[in-house]
């Protein structure tokens, strides 16, 4: 079969067949992390969302170029045009230099994205390192006659954009209603309409980070860098622009007008948007106190969290559900996450063992394209993974004698397994590679053997002792023709 992903595209609010600009080059840019605290289970969903994205093009053959920037500048309090710099007042509070704040944070991101096996994007620009690049899009935008300034400050006009293009074509908004609808706000002055917003903001005394310009010293608005990095690593027109659905507006509504208005074209041509995140059913928030970092949910130190989750285990909980559906933590749903998981890896890692009969009472080829289908259909994880337990179920009647499974099958079912599970979910068994593992592993071989000499000497007695005593700590032995083998209860 031909293999054509289909994505749905937030600005024509359709599934459409990706056919990137350029074959086999496939450009891909998500906006990352603002880095000024910990990263929390926010930050997870857009990351797993497009690495996933980003393996099933490799997995299509694509060259692809990930571009994910750290934004270290620029994004004010309430992410608004007034206020401080998110990263500029944590620097303040904590006394340090505001790019200690940016390193500590991206280091800590980069840290617990590798937990979780995110893998790392090609290129990861940061907003203070593009200043230049940013002041050439402004230059850009005023030369097209977009922009105004006052007091040193730089505004895009978008009541003049809007009247030949259509501001709000992504979020599916009308500059006129959004108007009739807000109120003036304070310390908008400078603005001729209150969805202007900020290309470059002249510095006021207080504020560090500064740099100078053609107006005045100061800062490029929020929404710039991504438009100036992607720009510059992805060119004028790019395949994938992604990110979460909070910031489809205003700011991936800006990030369009700003291209626009700079070089006239649409630059992105398919926008990808992950669905948000809520914890028992609430939105996530510091004053709600069930704002939950990615460090303590992998160390169960928070008052909502009954035990720690492995960092696996949020990976493929996350990956249940669709990325456009909305997805909601509870302790439950985790706890069932977790079991499903090492049900899941607990099947892949015995089909090694599977005895091959001469007929076959099963289809692997049409499961495997089964699995190809759903991931194609818009990245359609959980019917993927509903899948993943039908081989599950395959593996483990097979050992049941309940199926028989051809050396072809076995092949197929490794192979999904590598691909599917391994590749492009990017699961791993949690234990695997755990050095506790290795040693648990050899004291239950110690335990086993023993108890098959006592089993060989009619010794039921220690036989028993050595299973119930497992079994107390969680560790379940069960008989097999072979021998024994052992799970964790
Ligand atoms: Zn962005």
């Amino acid at each position: 079969m031909e293999k054509r992903l289909t994505v749905y595209n937030t600005l024509t609010r359709r599934k459409e067949v990706f056919e990137p600009l350029a074959p086999p080059f496939a450009g891909m840019y998500v906006c990352g992390p603002t880095v000024y605290g910990d990263p929390h289970l926010g930050h997870a969903r857009p990351a797993i969302t497009f690495d996933l994205l980003f393996r099933t093009l490799q997995h299509l053959g694509y060259k692809t170029r990930y571009v994910r920037n750290i934004t270290d500048v620029g994004h004010l309090e309430n992410d608004a045009d007034e206020g401080e710099d998110k990263i500029a007042k944590k620097a303040r509070i904590e006394q340090v230099e505001p790019m200690e704040i940016a390193q500590f944070y991206t280091d800590r991101y980069h840290k617990f994205m590798d937990m979780l096996n995110v893998m790392r994007p090609s290129i990861e620009p940061r907003a203070s390192g593009h200043i230049i690049e940013q002041i050439n899009l402004v230059e850009q935008i005023f030369e097209a006659g977009f922009a105004y300034e006052v007091n040193g400050s730089v505004y895009f006009d978008v009541e003049k954009y809007d009247k030949n293009h259509h501001y709000g074509r992504l979020s599916g908004r009308v500059l006129d209603d959004l108007m009739a609808n807000t109120r003036e706000l304070d310390g908008q002055q400078e603005k001729r309409n209150p969805f202007d917003f900020a290309l470059w903001k002249k510095a006021s005394d207080e504020h560090i980070m500064r740099w100078p310009s053609p107006w005045s010293e100061g800062f490029p608005g929020w929404h710039l860098e991504c438009t100036a990095m992607s720009t510059k690593y992805l060119g004028e027109e790019f395949d994938i622009h992604g990110g979460g659905m909070d910031l489809l507006f205003p700011h991936h509504e800006c990030e369009i007008a700003q291209s626009v208005a700079a070089t006239g074209k649409q630059s992105v041509r398919y926008w990808m948007h992950n669905n948000m995140i809520t914890i028992n059913g609430q939105k996530m928030g510091k004053s709600l106190g069930n704002f939950i970092t990615l460090e303590e949910f992998f160390t169960g130190n928070h008052k909502l969290l009954e035990q720690s989750y492995n960092p696996m285990t949020i990976r493929f909980f996350i990956l249940q559900a669709h990325y456009r559906s909305t997805l909601d933590f509870s302790n439950e749903a985790l706890q069932a996450a977790d079991k499903g998981l090492k049900k899941l890896m607990a099947a892949t890692s015995s089909i090694k063992n599977l005895k091959a009969s001469d007929k076959s009472s099963v289809n692997i080829p049409e499961l495997s394209n089964k699995c190809d289908e759903a991931l194609l259909d818009d990245l359609n994880s959980p019917i993927l993974i509903a899948n993943l337990f039908e081989a599950v179920r395959i593996i483990n009647a097979a050992k049941d004698g309940k199926e028989t499974v051809s050396a072809d099958d076995i092949k197929g079912l490794q192979a999904i397994a590598d691909t599917f599970l391994y590749e492009i979910l990017g699961l791993s068994d949690a234990a695997e590679g755990d050095s506790d593992q290795v040693l648990l592993d050899g004291l239950m071989n110690v335990l086993i053997g023993i108890r098959k000499e006592a089993r060989a000497k009619k010794d039921f007695a220690t036989s028993d002792k050595i299973r119930d005593e497992l079994l107390a700590v969680n560790i379940v032995i069960k008989d097999t023709k072979d021998g024994a083998e052992w799970s964790r209860g």
